[in-house]
């Protein structure tokens, strides 16, 4: 019996990631073959995602080269894209399905009905209940890489001026604590993983009932087997002194935190409706260090905001080089079609946004050496991912690629190291 085949094409976040996983597993234990994207097949979705304007150009290439590769296949649009502006999905020749965030996760009831009869167009948005989360689908296995990325949580409602993430994605919903329980001991002891990654759009607003994120990693914790839980990014004003406390005492939870600052300057954050000031957020930072001080802190930026003038990106650029973030993660402003700040005064020329970032680029380089740099004859624990030319290599707890002796580990396995050596950001060791 020949099985039939699907390929994915994934943008965007970790989140898109981890619900491409689960559709690609529902599609696997329903019989169908996964082959790769641009391979012919019968059907090929594309995970989109709408964040900029380059993330909407990125997409309709994806949607492009999926009607290239099959002619006779069905090409099915899901996510953020159709969300916020199915239009424009609509009218791209050779479409068959497009579904929303909430409805990609019904595919397989508009499925059969389109490969069965062509003729028309399937979409299907803003359909579901949005205060209700789609507990149907657990992710059952990641493809090949050694670390399972785990939903919790769907939405956002801080309506940050220059983000389009509350529109394409509703308010914030949270899967139950019991759910995302039993999908880890799956994974943890029916696919052998050690490390999962909780994602989720503002993972710290996690609520079900009275579990807040908090409650949500102790029970987590209490698996047998799983040896690391990473939070994959949260807001700063959802840290909870709490949770600090219990992060700076757990042997589990990796001493990594992604929070995305944005702007180092007041009148920008102010811009961005972001809910804190510079000083507080460097408050909490230092409370922070005080109890994990090697914490790894990596953060997003955006230059060339609107009325981001030379001085501004000035204090922006000394207060990164002040916080000593671990890694940055740099993004050009894009006035995104929805959003509040497209529509701003003083947009900032593409030119000196790309001079800025690479102001920026520079000092990333800089802060990734630095940080690494501290972590020499000190002892950290490596989830090894695979053999490449210069022997093993894996990322430790403080989100740091290490590497070893072929000899020394191999893949899926967890070691404590010695480090022996930093070249750049990337550091080497020993097994102890
Ligand atoms: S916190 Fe702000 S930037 Fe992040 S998803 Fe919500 S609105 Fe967007």
């Amino acid at each position: 019996m020949t099985h039939k085949t699907v390929s994915f094409f994934t943008l965007g976040c970790k989140l898109n990631q981890a619900e491409t996983d689960a559709l690609r597993s529902a599609f696997r234990l329903r019989g169908w073959k996964v082959v790769p994207f641009k391979e012919e097949s019968d059907v090929c979705i594309i995970n989109s995602c709408t964040v900029t304007n380059q993330a909407d150009r990125k997409t309709r290439s994806a949607i492009y080269q999926a009607v290239k590769a099959s002619p006779q296949g069905k090409v099915v649009v899901v996510g953020c894209l159709p969300e916020v502006d199915p239009e424009q999905v609509s009218h791209i020749e050779g479409v068959d399905v497009i579904l929303g965030n909430r409805e990609k996760f019904k595919l397989f009831n508009y499925l059969d009905s389109v490969i069965s009869h062509s003729e028309s167009q399937i979409i299907h948005i803003h359909e579901d209940n949005p205060e209700e989360y789609p507990e149907n689908i657990f992710i059952t296995s990641t493809g090949n890489r050694n670390r399972a990325f785990i939903k919790i949580q769907e939405g956002c409602a801080n309506y940050c001026t220059f983000c389009i993430i509350p529109y394409a994605r509703g308010k914030p919903v949270s899967r139950s604590l019991q759910s995302t329980v039993e999908e880890t001991k799956k994974l943890v002891h029916e696919h052998h993983y050690k490390e999962i990654v909780l994602t989720g759009i503002n993972i710290g607003a996690y609520r079900d009932g009275d579990n807040d994120l908090l409650a949500l990693i102790r029970a987590l914790e209490a698996i047998p087997g799983l040896l690391r839980i990473r939070i994959s990014s949260i807001e700063m004003n959802t840290l909870s002194n709490e949770l600090i406390d219990h992060i700076a005492q757990s042997t589990i939870i990796a001493p990594h935190f992604h929070v995305s600052l944005q702007s180092g300057s007041n009148p920008l954050l102010k811009a961005m409706n972001r809910h804190y000031t510079r000083e507080e957020f460097a408050e909490k930072v230092f409370n922070i260090r005080k109890k994990i001080p090697l914490i790894s802190l990596g953060t997003d930026i955006i230059t060339g905001f609107p009325g981001e003038t030379d001085e501004l990106f000035q204090e922006t650029y000394e207060f990164l080089e002040m916080i000593r973030f671990s890694y940055l993660h740099i993004f050009r402003f894009s006035p995104k079609k929805g959003t509040p700040a497209a529509k701003m005064e003083h947009q900032i020329p593409d030119h000196e946004k790309i001079r800025r970032s690479r102001i920026l680029h520079e000092l990333d380089k800089k802060l990734r050496c630095q940080y690494a740099s501290q972590f020499l004859e000190k002892k950290v624990r490596v989830l090894w991912e695979s053999y490449h030319e210069r022997g093993v290599k894996g990322f430790n707890e403080y989100y740091i690629l290490t590497e070893t002796d072929k000899n020394q580990a191999s893949p899926n396995q967890m070691n404590d190291v010695e480090i022996v050596s930093a070249q750049g950001n990337i550091l080497r060791g020993r097994v102890v």
